[in-house]
């Protein structure tokens, strides 16, 4: 006998795992975007704190956190909705928004988890390419907008080519945005981009209802283990339908009490930025000095082609083999481009060590 599964289910597309895993030996895990630092030792404590009272739910609202991202920003915390992961609430806004009949609008490539929210909603995704720079074309995004749309995504800085767009052309693409549509700009990588301030875009909150902000704990804050994302709203319209279609208790204690105490710690966030800034501009040094032309990071990561008479496929796993994880541009929407997080300075010098050796 065999189940008989939803037809959505045929519609999602697969995007792989990142491996490792299960691998043993010591690995260079570049991957993944993610923060080659442990959380400090004040966030570790504060999540292992609640762990003896895990007998209770969490706080279904998550109050506690709510308040401090609300002190820490501004947004009354009515207008901002938490998330397991800011995927999570992606996925949570798809299942708010869309239904048949509907469009989503947003570029590609881009994020990998952005083609779910079709299929898994019967939505008709309206994909406009990246320009020739590997940049959100706004103009073609704002004339995509039909009567049925009712999201547009804009991943600034983009995952995966690592480009960002300035504010002020997302100030004018708002402008010609019509009200009924809500525009979500994934901001998982703003505290990495210099273009300009990382919270300058709060200002569009007050002009735009429309407008959401997402961000995540995963990245900067290093705590993607845990799960915590949030939105950043500029009404409480959508924290409400969002509360209503998703699981109670959909974020654990840990997480709640994890992101809630790094947010006391804003030091520690410009201190990890710093690094990162090092590591992105000595990443990009090494891979020019290699004859490649990385795209002008504004994230955590560098993206690069790999050049025309070489194979993604066998950089990929060559590096694999040497136990260096990196994430192949086929898997992401580019055939022959790669993704390489920056990592601590030693993960670097192995990443181009073993690089060189297989260009
Ligand atoms: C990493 C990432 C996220 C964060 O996902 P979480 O579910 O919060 O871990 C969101 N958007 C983009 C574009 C990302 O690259």
């Amino acid at each position: 006998m065999s189940l008989q599964f939803a037809s959505a289910l045929r519609r999602i597309p697969v995007y792989p795992a990142g491996v490792g895993y299960a691998r043993g030996g010591p690995l260079v895990r570049l991957e993944s975007n993610e923060s080659p630092y442990p959380p400090i030792p004040e966030v570790v404590a504060a999540a292992s704190a609640v762990l003896t009272g895990v007998n209770r739910y969490p706080d279904p609202d998550s109050t506690v956190l709510r308040e401090a991202l609300s002190a820490r920003y501004g947004v009354p915390a009515e207008q901002i909705a938490v998330g397991n992961g800011s995927c999570d609430i992606l996925l949570a806004v798809g299942g708010a928004l869309l239904e048949p009949g509907t469009e989503v609008v947003y570029a590609w490539p881009s994020f990998s988890v952005y083609p779910q929210l079709e299929a898994i909603s019967g939505a008709r995704a309206v994909v406009v390419p990246l320009d020739d720079d590997e940049c959100h074309d706004l103009d073609a995004m704002a004339k995509a907008i039909t009567p049925a749309t009712r999201l547009v995504l804009i991943c600034n800085p983009n995952n995966p080519t690592s480009t960002a767009i300035e504010f002020d052309a997302i100030a004018r693409f708002m402008e010609r945005v019509p009200d009924h549509v809500c525009v979500m700009l994934d901001e998982a990588y703003c505290e990495f981009n210099t273009l300009n301030d990382p919270d300058v875009s709060l200002k569009l909150l007050t002009y735009h209802q429309n407008l959401v902000l997402l961000r995540t704990f995963s990245k900067v804050y290093g705590l993607c283990g845990l799960r915590v994302g949030y939105a950043l709203c500029a009404s409480p319209e959508l924290p409400r339908a969002l509360k209503l279609i998703r699981q109670p208790f959909f974020l654990n204690a840990a997480a709640q009490a994890a992101a809630t105490e790094a947010l006391a710690h804003p030091d520690e966030v410009a201190r990890r930025v710093d690094s990162a800034h090092v590591s992105r501009a000595e990443l990009r040094v090494r891979l020019r000095a290699l004859g490649l032309s990385p795209a002008p990071s504004q994230a955590n990561f560098c993206w690069f082609d790999v050049g025309p008479q070489r194979d993604e496929a066998s950089i990929v796993d060559g590096l694999a083999e040497q136990g260096v994880l990196v994430r192949a541009g086929s898997a992401l929407g580019k055939e022959g481009a790669l993704r390489v997080s920056c990592g601590t300075k030693e993960e670097n010098a192995r990443f181009i060590e073993v690089l060189t050796a297989l260009l």
